[in-house]
């Protein structure tokens, strides 16, 4: 069986990737992984489903061992990918997909030059302003403090495969997932079992 692909949606905070992943799920076959992090659970949030919630230690553990794929810290918590399970689904063939912030995404670039990576943006900083807003969860000053943050990650967009624009939830969805069908049929050195699969099957006809 061919190897699964491994798909990177990132980009700053606020931009929606984490609701454009869930969206795809109900769409498309995908494996998320499920990230350890070392914050504390949010109210609803559930162990192993939407994070592992691990102590510091554990996690440091963890990364000695070489058992992360990639990490980072974000606001003063750790943050990483599982490596196993990411492992696994690939070589099921199952595509996977990682929802990461950028500097997980630019080390999974590194260990898996072969990851699809996609960065998700706002329609400008006046909406995300509006939206941070909307939650009512931050001051005006770390507002502002965000928005040259966001300005300051959006450096990083060379280096990615693609880019959504999340104006409309439904029309960024639909072009992420013609992403994902559209590398899913690219041709790669895995073709090659594809046409001994056609070999085989001439055998019996
Ligand atoms: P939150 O605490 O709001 O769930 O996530 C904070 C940020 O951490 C988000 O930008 C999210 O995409 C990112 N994040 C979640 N899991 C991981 C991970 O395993 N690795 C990295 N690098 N970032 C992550």
């Amino acid at each position: 069986m061919s190897k699964g692909r491994l798909f990177v949606i990132s980009g700053p905070s606020g931009t929606g990737k984490g609701t454009i992943c869930k969206e795809l799920l109900k769409k498309r076959s995908l494996a998320l992984s499920v990230s350890m992090t070392t914050r504390q659970p949010r109210t609803g949030e559930i162990d192993g489903v939407h994070y592992y919630f691990v102590s510091k230690e554990e996690f440091l553990e963890k990364l000695a061992q070489g058992g992360l794929l990639e990490h980072a810290e974000v606001y003063g918590n750790y943050y990483g990918t599982p490596r196993a399970m990411v492992e696994e689904k690939l070589q099921q063939g199952q595509n996977v997909i990682l929802e990461i912030e950028m500097k997980g995404a630019a080390q999974v670039r590194e260990s898996y030059p072969e990851a699809i990576t996609i960065f998700v943006l706002p329609p400008s900083l006046e909406e995300l302003r509006k939206r941070i807003r909307g939650r009512g969860t931050e001051t005006e000053e770390a507002i502002r403090l965000r928005m040259s943050k966001t300005l300051e990650e959006l450096q990083e967009l060379p280096h990615y495969d693609y880019y959504v624009i999340n104006d409309i939830l439904e029309d960024a969805v639909r072009c992420t997932e013609a992403i994902i069908d559209a590398e899913s049929v690219k041709v790669d050195s895995t073709v090659t079992e594809l046409i001994r699969k056609y070999e085989e099957e001439e055998q019996t006809l």
